[in-house]
């Protein structure tokens, strides 16, 4: 009798600083319907050419052969994702996957109220919405939209279904900018604490579309800290072992008030990165920051199986030590990272192509 060697689980697939491959930011498309001052400030835009734009078969597919690698988190993003016609199936094919420990969605809000029922039944769990502003005026001069009301609505929508409570289901992102809403950090706090949501308060960083970013602009973690002890007291660090890679860094009030800063630009994390995107297009980055990508949908559109796609993905992945954010902390100089004519030649250089 032939005895069956023992099942081993396949080796955890680790870069060459020990980070292993863990989440996955899947762009659904590169329009957006905000033009935020801090990442899509020019007048025009080049596209991404529609033919050239997952199906989301294709985007689940890819999901799957990540997953089948490790990745157990995987957030939706753009560009704005609810521009994508018919989000909830790709939410319902992707919740159906098994081996998916966390589906997450990124938003600016704006067609979230009209949205959120879909959403939550095809098996959504977790939303943020990226909020900057209690002002309507502000939005509208910063991020050139009149909807301010509909992102609040949208809040209030996503609420109403369900995607509050343990697990941090609802979350608002701000990005902190000197001049423009670093008077509102307590505001937006205040705004999230009422309604029983965890705020994360964003670092400005210089990434692909940001080119009106100036280093005296960025607000950083020390500052915020300082405004938020100044109104509401001294807030205690929680520290969080079940996520070692979580790019915020919690603290939590005297009330029990939890919130977040992600300090990418003063003190980057690196070290502990797992993250890695996909654009709408199909094209796999490691960092943030990263020059280049990987042509995931040549392969997928040329035949390649899941087991090839699988290898390409794993190899690179081993080979990766990109290190992006300490790089631009460590210059001597730093201004923006492409000027526009770089971002024109190639437009996955975007921040709104590659997903925040
Ligand atoms: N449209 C969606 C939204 O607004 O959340 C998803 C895409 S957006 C690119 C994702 C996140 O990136 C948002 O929270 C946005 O605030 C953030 N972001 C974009 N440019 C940024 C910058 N220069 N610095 C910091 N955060 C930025």
């Amino acid at each position: 009798m032939v005895i069956p060697p023992p099942h081993r689980p396949p080796a955890r697939l680790t870069d060459r600083f020990g980070r292993p491959l863990g989440s996955l930011r899947l762009s659904v498309t590169d329009r957006c319907n905000m033009r935020c001052g801090y990442c899509m400030p020019e007048e025009s835009y080049v596209w991404l050419p529609r033919e050239s734009l997952l199906s989301f078969e294709e985007l689940d597919r890819v999901a799957g052969i990540f997953i089948g690698l490790g990745v157990g988190k995987v957030r939706l993003t753009g560009g704005e994702p609810l521009l994508r016609h018919n989000l909830p199936v790709l939410v319902r094919m992707l919740a159906a996957r098994p081996g998916l420990s966390d589906l997450a969605l990124t938003t600016n809000g704006i067609l979230l109220g009209e949205n959120a029922v879909r959403l939550r039944q095809a098996g959504l769990r977790r939303v943020t919405v990226s909020l900057d502003t209690l002002r309507a005026e502000r939005m509208l001069a910063f991020a050139r939209v009149s909807r301010h009301g509909d992102v609040l609505a949208g809040i209030e929508a996503a609420r109403q279904v369900g995607f509050v409570g343990a697990g941090g289901g609802l979350k608002i992102n701000s990005v902190i900018i000197r001049g423009f809403n670093d008077d509102e950090v307590g505001d937006l706090l205040e705004f999230a604490r009422a309604r029983g949501l965890e705020l994360r308060f964003i670092e400005y960083m210089d990434v692909g579309g940001a080119t009106r970013w100036r280093l005296e602009d960025v607000v950083t973690r020390a500052e915020l800290l300082q405004t938020v002890t100044a109104r509401f007291g001294t807030p205690e660090p929680v520290p969080d072992p079940a996520a070692p890679s979580a790019p915020a860094e919690r603290f939590r009030l005297a009330d029990g008030t939890s919130f977040g800063i992600i300090a990418s630009v003063s003190a980057p994390f690196c070290a502990t990165c797992d993250r890695s995107r996909v654009t709408a297009d199909g094209t796999w980055l490691t960092c943030l920051y990263a020059e280049r990508g990987v042509d995931l949908r040549e392969a997928i559109r040329m035949g390649r199986s899941d087991n090839e796609i699988g290898d390409l993905i794993a190899a690179r992945w081993r080979e990766r030590n990109d290190r992006g954010a300490e790089a631009r902390l460590a210059l001597p100089d730093r201004g923006i990272l492409y000027q526009v004519e770089g971002l024109r030649e190639d437009p996955r250089r975007e921040m709104h192509t590659r997903g925040g």
